[in-house]
């Protein structure tokens, strides 16, 4: 198969409403499309940035362009030959990598007229995924929620500020609103330190809460590796885990219980199914996560997802906070997301 034609489309997406963690807030999701041609196959892919590996609209463009230059004519046999060649052509960049790395992908499903997940896997035909209530104050928090579990939603992750009364009133006033029948994980977006992590988890252990992501610093593995030992609530590693490597490092130094894959942090399809194979090994179940994307990466995770065993929990909710999206194709029934049914990612886009 011969890489034809590589041409990108950056686009500022609207939020229906601002989204805020404890790092940022924003009201627009940053995308940029890739169209691939092969063989006279077209193929999809999308990227959004962020700066948990750096990047930024303009750093994805600048590498789309130093990859496309080599990539046009480049050969190739397999989805991970062109990761393969991606990474010798320059470092890093993995989020710009995902978006040639989906099309990729999205061209093999369609030229073998099969949806992506089948052609990697098929462990099941759709995933549970969560909602997540980015971070306001409690009463505003239970109130969302409430809201997204009328829409449909049957689990919800919530977004934690690091101040421990303050967290636990949000979980406490949650779980409350929503009753017990309801999944609630939390993500803390590296907002705490050691002993103060420790006491929300014992706190909050009644609510029953599914996980605890990424509670400390990134680079501070000796906490995360105390508090996946200490925590009544299982410990998930996010920010920590961008590469297969760093998969490895948390796995077998014991820094977390589970791990949240996420292509635009690990460079797309094919270093994602490694970093798994890696969580897999290591006895870490996975969750596929997004950043602020359009429903055309989504599916791309999704389909991962769908394909792997070891991924027990879906975070992918972005596109449903988009006012406009260039891409369709993707099915929302009672919490379950599941693909169109086409061939490649199943996506319809119109630029
Ligand atoms: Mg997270």
């Amino acid at each position: 198969m011969n890489v034809e034609r590589i041409e990108w489309y950056p686009r500022d997406l609207p939020r229906k409403e601002r989204f805020a963690t404890y790092r940022h807030a924003s009201g627009v999701a940053q995308v940029v499309f890739v169209r691939l041609d092969v063989d006279g196959t077209e193929g999809w892919g999308a990227t959004s940035p962020s700066d948990v590996t750096k990047e930024s609209k303009d750093t994805v463009i600048q590498a789309l362009e130093k990859m496309a230059a080599e990539l046009r004519g480049f050969a190739f046999e397999r989805g991970r030959d062109v990761a393969d060649k991606m990474d010798a052509i320059l470092p890093g960049n993995p989020a710009a990598k995902a978006a040639i790395d989906l099309a990729v992908f999205d061209v093999l499903g369609r030229s073998r007229g099969l949806p992506l997940y089948r052609m990697l896997g098929e462990a099941r035909e759709a995933i549970l995924t969560d909602r997540t209530v980015g971070l306001m104050d409690a009463p505003a928090a239970a109130d969302r929620a409430k809201a997204f579990v009328r829409e449909g939603f049957r689990a919800i992750k919530l977004k934690l500020g690091g101040r421990v009364d303050e967290d636990l009133e949000r979980v406490t006033k949650l779980r409350t609103a929503l009753g017990n029948h309801i999944l609630v994980r939390v993500d803390a977006n590296q907002a705490y330190r050691y002993r103060a992590a420790l006491r929300f988890a014992r706190q909050a252990y009644p609510q029953v809460l599914e996980f605890f992501e990424q509670p400390l610093p990134a680079d501070d593995l000796e906490g995360m590796r105390s508090l996946t030992e200490t925590s009544p609530i299982p410990v998930m590693a996010d920010e920590s885990v961008v590469s297969p490597q760093d998969a490895a490092k948390v796995g077998w130094s014991k820094c977390a219980r589970l791990v949240n894959l996420k292509l635009m942090k690990t460079g797309g399809i094919s270093r994602t199914l490694e970093a798994n194979a890696i969580c897999e090994s290591a006895g870490m179940p996975t969750m596929v996560g997004c950043n602020a994307e359009s429903s055309l990466s989504i599916a791309a995770a999704l389909h991962v997802a769908l394909a792997q065993r070891n991924v027990r929990f879906a975070d992918l909710d972005s596109h449903f906070n988009l006012a406009e999206d260039p891409a369709s194709g993707l099915q929302f029934e009672d919490g379950y997301l599941k693909p169109s049914g086409k061939s490649g990612l199943g996506m319809d886009v119109r630029l």
